[in-house]
């Protein structure tokens, strides 16, 4: 997804957007917490410490500066293992969730040779899902994409009947990282228990957010990061369960054996500090902050919903992350809404690839055309947003909109009911 240029907003283009500055807004706005997050300044100072007086590495077991490295690991994998439900042994420290998705896929993929090669996930996971999937593929894997119905779920049944003899894990993620719609988590880890599959999901978006628990959800292999939740970047983790059943999962990363073998490379301590501190208050305060997430994310929906024409949302409302909205508005060309409130940090529906910009492939496999595809905008909201922000962002949309849409002769067209998929278009 791309994210607009946090540039101070003189050039608006050709559009005089004349909405004024509110008190309480600063520009430019964060709105894009899909991406990543501010790091919560109670996270920063937790880890202060650790980069100066405790420096130590957490695997010297001959002095003080280990212990105290050592002493604030083992509390870190605490305060995670209690926000999922896990046991601090189950955690394994690794560098993001890109590196936890590939461990756990790659890492089954290796161990459970013997058992099978089959794999099954679904068409909206992350890149770093995709793309691991496709590596394993290459060495020998069968790996099933299960389709996503129009709200962006998979349908269980699907599920049920891609699973054979050979099927060694299923990957599903917890919650969408573009249009924040929550798969079925529960009934998929159910099945795949019955099944004797291991579970394996990418809960990057999910974690700190709604509630995680992995024996309730019998969830097998989880990945999460610290910076998708108010925490640092370049540090994440694996959970691995140990007992009923107990996973194994080959390292990819070899030297030293740290973290019971999966993962070796001396701990990033003031970053795993820094994970621990971001879960513990995501434990305390997530029921709060969902609450207040979902009313301001409702308060935008309503806005935009009820000024606006020919606007829809992408993905289930019925089972959402708090703070997500992916709304399409049909007649607008993304690229030019993201200019006209360029002081605003959003992402639109087009992923700018090399040379061209294409559709999200996450949109289309809801089915939406390339144009309302690329007329989609996520909104995503987070700790740090407040009411006044979300009023300015949802005028300043509104504005630019419907300027845009003066200029559009396909939007007048819509708008007094010409069908535009019936139109006969005259060749020059
Ligand atoms: C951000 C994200 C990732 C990648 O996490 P990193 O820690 O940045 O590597 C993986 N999956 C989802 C769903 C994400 O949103």
């Amino acid at each position: 997804m791309s994210t607009t240029q946090n540039q101070p907003s003189t050039a608006q283009g050709e559009f005089d957007v004349s909405v004024s500055l509110p008190p309480g807004i600063k520009l430019p706005l964060y709105m894009d917490n899909h991406a990543t997050t501010p790091m919560d300044p109670r996270v920063l100072e937790a880890m202060l410490p650790y980069f100066t007086d405790k420096f130590g590495n957490a695997a010297s077991r001959n002095h003080s500066f280990g212990w105290e490295a050592e002493q604030a690991v083992d509390t870190a994998r605490e305060q995670i293992a209690r926000l999922i439900g896990a046991t601090a042994k189950e955690i394994i420290f690794t560098s993001g969730a890109t590196e936890s998705n590939n461990l756990a896929i790659k890492g089954i993929a290796e161990m459970y040779r013997e058992r099978g090669n089959h794999i099954i996930t679904q068409v909206t996971e992350h890149k770093a899902v995709l793309d691991t999937c496709k590596r394993v593929e290459k060495q020998g894997c069968r790996v099933t994409y299960l389709p996503v119905k129009a709200d962006g779920l998979i349908d269980i049944e699907d599920l049920k009947r891609a699973i054979d003899d050979k099927t060694i894990l299923v990957t599903i993620m917890f919650a969408n990282n573009e249009i924040g719609v929550l798969q079925p988590i529960a009934e998929i880890g159910k099945l795949c228990h019955e099944r004797g599959v291991l579970f394996h999901t990418d809960a990057v978006q999910a974690v700190g957010k709604v509630p995680v628990d992995v024996n309730a959800m019998n969830i097998d292999v989880l990945s999460l990061t610290a910076h998708k939740l108010y925490g640092p970047k370049g540090v994440g983790a694996l959970y691995v369960r140990r007992r009923n059943p107990r996973v194994q999962i080959a390292p990819q990363i070899d030297g030293g054996g740290h973290e019971r073998g999966m993962r070796s490379g001396t701990l990033n301590v003031p970053g795993i500090v820094g994970l621990g501190k971001a879960c513990e208050i995501a434990r305390e305060e997530m029921h709060e902050e969902a609450k207040r997430l979902t009313a301001l994310r409702d308060r935008l929906k309503e806005k935009l919903e009820s000024n606006l024409d020919f606007v829809h949302i992408n993905g289930s409302m019925e089972h959402h992350l708090p703070g997500n909205l992916n709304m399409s508005f049909v007649h607008v060309e993304g690229e030019s809404l993201l200019m006209g409130i360029n002081d605003v940090a959003v992402s639109s529906g087009s992923a700018c690839t090399s040379a061209t910009l294409e559709p999200s492939y996450v949109l289309k496999a809801l089915g939406l055309g390339d144009d309302v595809a690329h007329s989609s905008i996520r909104f995503g909201l987070g700790r740090f947003n407040t009411q006044a922000e979300v009023d300015y962002v949802a005028d300043k949309v509104i504005d630019v909109v419907r300027k845009l849409r003066e200029l559009s002769p396909l939007y007048e067209m819509a708008k007094e009911g010409i069908d535009l998929t019936k139109v006969q278009w005259q060749a020059h």
